[in-house]
């Protein structure tokens, strides 16, 4: 059971499935049924204080208080886009700052959730690897991220429908928590997000993603590529050296064949660098026979770094050699672009504001 925390207090009561929660009850002399009420009140009615939680004897009540938290986050900013994008800055109870993002599709509303503080798998393009990793978050810091965002959503009657797992951090590298944070958001009797409503996104940590395929859940899985040969993977994500994308793409046939479920290959288009006719020839002569769909990013600028934008027409054509060798590519639309939309700059504009 994840009594310990990464943050040196008390755990956050969000860091349970149901099922420890059930046996934290049985062991502290408790009615393992007090499961799913105490689930009811913090994911459905989503309360903010153990001592809400009106129908539990008092008696538990402060038992829960001794042991756990459920002051997990706390809003430092909101920035609103015109298109109904929302994007939060959150401070943890240690003090670091992370993002989550919601996003408004025709299908419904998907809230991008971050799983580390920071990250160390340095992906030339990224942001938030710059200052490398400080920490994991634990799943229950995770899980109040959507809860943070479904809460918002209430405001004006909405539900967050799905969630994608995208936001800073490789969430194969934070394997247990990333788990327990899944099991929790799909539970039918808290928060109801349905298996097939989720997406992992990972770098390519190959071993993880038979280790994800083998626990056989029907959750949606992307893989960050961004690159139709290993040489150029190496050059833009260091990760290609450690996991080779010969390897990776054996790795990606396997959870395939295992799960029935098709994948998705994020690919993003950087001016000169990928971007080019024989690239997506490459490309499509790399996953053409798999069982998986395309999502092409034409990225923002990050400062930091010297990447441009792909011209309009050249993502065009780039889908459409794409289409041509019968393969299913969409190009994904920008969320927020009046805001600081890429993923890392409101977290890397705090610090600066917060350091300086
Ligand atoms: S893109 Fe994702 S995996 Fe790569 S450095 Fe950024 S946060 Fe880490």
């Amino acid at each position: 059971m994840p009594l310990a925390s990464n943050t040196g207090t008390k755990p956050l009561l969000y860091n349970l499935t149901l099922d420890e929660l059930k046996n934290w009850l049985v062991e502290s002399g408790e009615k393992a049924f007090r499961a799913q009420q105490i689930f009811d009140w913090l994911y459905v009615k989503r309360v903010a204080s153990i001592d809400d939680m009106s129908n539990l004897p008092k008696d538990l009540r402060q038992k829960l208080n001794e042991q756990f938290r459920i002051d997990s986050l706390k809003e430092i900013t909101r920035q609103v886009s015109q298109d109904g994008t929302i994007k939060f800055l959150f401070q943890l109870v240690d003090g670091h700052a992370i993002e989550t993002v919601i996003m408004r599709h025709n299908y419904g509303n998907s809230v991008c959730v971050t799983t580390q503080v920071g990250c160390r798998i340095g992906c030339t393009f990224c942001a938030s690897t710059l200052g490398g990793l400080k920490r994991n978050l634990d799943a229950g810091e995770i899980v109040a991220q959507v809860l943070m965002a479904q809460r918002s959503l209430d405001e004006q009657g909405e539900r967050a429908s799905h969630v994608v797992v995208m936001g800073i951090g490789e969430p194969f590298e934070n394997f247990d928590n990333l788990l327990a944070f899944l099991n929790i958001i799909n539970d039918n009797r808290g928060l109801n997000i349905g298996a097939r409503h989720i997406t992992v996104s990972t770098s390519g940590i190959v071993p993880k993603i038979y280790e994800f395929a083998d626990k056989g859940l029907q959750i949606n899985l992307a893989i960050s590529l961004h690159a139709p040969n290993s040489e150029l993977r190496s050059k833009l994500m260091p990760i290609n050296r450690g996991f080779p994308l010969p390897k990776l793409m054996e790795a990606c046939r396997y959870y395939i064949e295992k799960t029935g479920r098709r994948i998705s290959f994020e690919y993003g288009l950087f001016g000169g660098q990928n971007d080019q006719p024989e690239h997506a020839e490459e490309l499509a002569e790399l996953i053409g026979d798999m069982l998986c769909h395309v999502n092409l990013i034409p990225v923002n600028y990050v400062p930091e770094r010297d990447y441009v934008r792909t011209p309009r027409n050249e993502i065009f054509r780039f889908k459409r050699i794409l289409e041509e060798k019968g393969i299913n590519v969409t190009i994904r639309r920008e969320h927020g672009s009046d805001i600081a939309a890429a993923c890392g700059q409101l977290r890397a504009q705090h610090a600066k504001e917060t350091a300086g």
